[in-house]
């Protein structure tokens, strides 16, 4: 069979293969310890699966516009403009399949042959896909552990070519949990302004920080930065809604409006009543939010112990999402071979540094309960011990 060379020249998502595989080996009986995709454990709070109960028996089971449904778009502008202090209007929001589709949409509309598109390292493993899958060009800027894994406006403007259209921020960071505070943000923001480029700013971890990390939305900068920005983000983490696939964008009408026609050619509208569960989830109340961000901050001091007593291994302390992002170079393995090893020999899913752009390193959520943390880092200890 002859496939399309756009789709030949991409890997499959590494995060999606890796949990795939530990999902299979626990239903054939295998006792795994899942440090892979990042999916929070817990349930989706009730009240947003009691909105989308009472959504289906109201017959919210039809085709809805392609962009999302009116009520939704309103609440997300409302939320981005409390929250974000980000003053989009409801025209300005498109509903997604997952915080994933928005960036997928955008860079399809957004981004042609010859376009570059400046991604920082480690980034998600998907950033690059999708510019490939538009035809664009990733143009990766690599930064290091010793620096926070975070860029300066200095690297940044050094990475701007003519060609360049899309800078991709992503903060609080997967895969390794850094946030860039906001001093750093407003100068990374002037860059973007004087270089003429635009800036997708993915805030899916928003509200997962610790240690009285400060998250500010590049696009509320000034106005100029404003005029230049999409905003991404969804359900998926906050929410503990990964399953849901209910993400958003917020932009200017003509790129929303572009989006909206992609997905009226390809996806159509998110499923009608996960919409209105997602309503639900903004305009209730925030508490579960606050109650699973807590639950994150344990499991991240019992996961930054626990690495800190295997000797060899070292990380940043992360200040956002549920990462931590090792260094394993001592070991000398490559970091496909340490994950697939300890997979195979400790039954334990992590995912390679070099599926983020970065080799010598691994991912660990610790999205994951305290039990399955604590029995994954004595195996881990172990593995490392035996290399
Ligand atoms: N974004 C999550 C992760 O990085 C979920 C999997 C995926 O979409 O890549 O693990």
């Amino acid at each position: 069979m002859k496939l399309a060379s756009r789709i030949a020249q991409v890997p499959a998502s590494m995060t999606l293969a890796i949990a795939a595989k530990a999902k299979a080996m626990q239903a054939d009986g295998l006792d795994v310890c899942s440090f892979s995709a990042g999916e929070p454990d817990f349930d989706t709070p009730d009240a947003i699966k009691a909105a989308a109960k009472q959504a289906l028996d109201a017959g919210k089971t039809r085709y809805g516009p392609a962009a999302g449904e009116p009520a939704l778009r309103a609440a997300i502008a409302r939320k981005l403009q409390h929250d974000n202090r980000l003053d989009y209007q409801p025209e300005n929001v498109i509903v997604t399949n997952g915080g994933k589709q928005s960036l997928y949409d955008l860079i399809q509309v957004m981004i042609e042959p010859g376009d570059e598109v400046i991604i920082p390292a480690p980034y998600w493993l998907s950033y690059p896909e999708m510019v490939k899958l538009a035809g664009g060009t990733p143009v990766i800027i690599p930064t290091e552990a010793s620096a926070g894994y975070r860029i300066t406006p200095a690297q940044l403007r050094a990475a701007i070519t003519p060609r360049t259209q899309l800078f991709v921020l992503n903060s609080p960071s997967n895969p390794t949990g850094m946030v860039y505070p906001p001093a750093e943000i407003r100068a990374l923001a002037a860059v973007v302004v004087e270089s003429d480029i635009w800036v997708v700013s993915d805030e899916i971890y928003e509200k997962i920080l610790y240690d009285g990390a400060e998250h500010l939305s590049i696009g509320a900068v000034s106005p100029d930065i404003f005029s230049r920005t999409i905003t991404s983000s969804g359900f998926a983490k906050a929410y503990s809604m990964t399953g849901w696939r209910v993400g958003y964008a917020a932009a200017p009408v003509e790129l929303v409006q572009a989006m909206a026609k992609l997905q009226g050619h390809s996806t159509s509208n998110v499923c009608t009543f996960a919409q209105f569960g997602a309503i639900a989830a903004l305009e209730g109340s925030q508490e579960p939010v606050e109650i699973m961000r807590q639950a994150f901050a344990q499991r991240r001091q019992i996961i930054l112990d626990g690495i800190a007593a295997i000797p060899g291994l070292s990380c940043p302390r992360p200040n956002g999402a549920f990462y931590v992002f090792i260094d394993i170079r001592s070991t000398g393995m490559a970091s496909l071979d340490f994950c697939a090893a300890l997979l195979d020999e400790f039954q334990v899913a992590a995912v390679p540094g070099a599926a983020f752009g970065a080799e010598g390193c691994i991912r660990l959520s610790y999205a994951t309960d305290t039990t399955s943390l604590a029995k994954g880092l004595e195996r881990l200890a172990k593995f490392v011990a035996s290399r």
